[in-house]
């Protein structure tokens, strides 16, 4: 498929020849790891939106740092959207697993410092951290986490955004600037979030209080019921120059973290 205005990044690992990577750990010892997951995004939005995300983030940074980048781990833990078809979910401790397993393998050879960017939001930062915590114990390497909802924060008023739900404004207008082709917008409805009291999960709302406890299939399924669809947010508020802007904030983001982290 042609995408319309994706890169194609030089420094994909899947494309490289073992001397290749030989060659570049002899002046680098940074990756990217991208991770998102497979599962239903809404009728508008692409199964694939999680690791679409994380690899388009990934792609626009190594190609402006250098920094290799690994092939995108295309499953997360989404139990929850197993409620429609397409999705797969792997097991929270199959995810601490291969991600562990990634990372021992890679620096078995000389990587050190890994940057993983996570395309499947909060739902995927628990197993993360426990992977990356093993990871820097055991194999005495540095691994940080970039996660969108926590490194846009600052731009979100300006933006315009609402609050971070699923299928919403925020990854879709990123997915209308990146993969334009995938987004077939006419088929959203939107599912506005309720005012709660007590129970914020938005690194961007001051009453956030990351008490989190993941959604359930259940859940998802009385939201199909009450809505047609599976979402959360208001995907009708989504626009290409929102994502751009979101996007390249992200993308600088990224740039500064790969910089600093070449210093740990
Ligand atoms: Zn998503």
């Amino acid at each position: 498929m042609n995408l319309k205005g994706v890169n194609v990044s030089a420094n994909r690992l899947q494309e490289k020849t073992w001397s290749d990577v030989a060659a570049y750990l002899e002046s680098d010892n940074r990756i990217i790891l991208p991770v998102g997951s497979t599962e239903q995004h809404g009728v508008f939005s692409p199964l694939g939106t999680d690791t679409y995300v994380a690899l388009t983030l990934s792609e626009d940074s190594s190609e402006k740092t250098g920094v290799f980048m690994a092939p995108p781990l295309w499953f997360g833990w989404s139990p929850h959207h197993l409620v429609r078809p397409g999705t797969i979910s792997i097991r929270a401790e199959v995810l601490i697993e291969v991600l562990f397993d990634m990372i021992q393998s890679l620096s078995a050879h000389g990587f050190k410092r890994f940057c993983v960017v996570n395309g499947h939001r909060i739902v995927n930062i628990a197993w993360m951290q426990i992977a990356a915590e093993r990871a820097q114990r055991e194999l005495k390497v540095k691994v940080v986490l970039f996660d969108p909802a926590y490194m846009s924060k600052e731009i979100h008023p300006r933006l315009g955004f609402g609050p971070i739900g699923h299928a919403e404004d925020i990854e879709t207008s990123h997915m209308m600037y990146r993969y334009p082709d995938f987004i077939d917008l006419g088929k959203a409805v939107d599912n506005p979030h309720r005012e709660r009291l007590l129970y914020h999960l938005d690194p961007n709302d001051p009453r956030d209080t990351l008490c989190y406890v993941p959604a359930t299939r259940e859940d998802l399924a009385r939201t199909l019921a009450a809505t047609g669809d599976c979402i959360g947010g208001s995907p009708s508020n989504a626009s290409t120059e929102k994502g751009k802007a979101y996007h390249d904030h992200l993308v600088a983001r990224l740039v500064e973290v790969l910089a600093w982290l070449k210093n740990q």
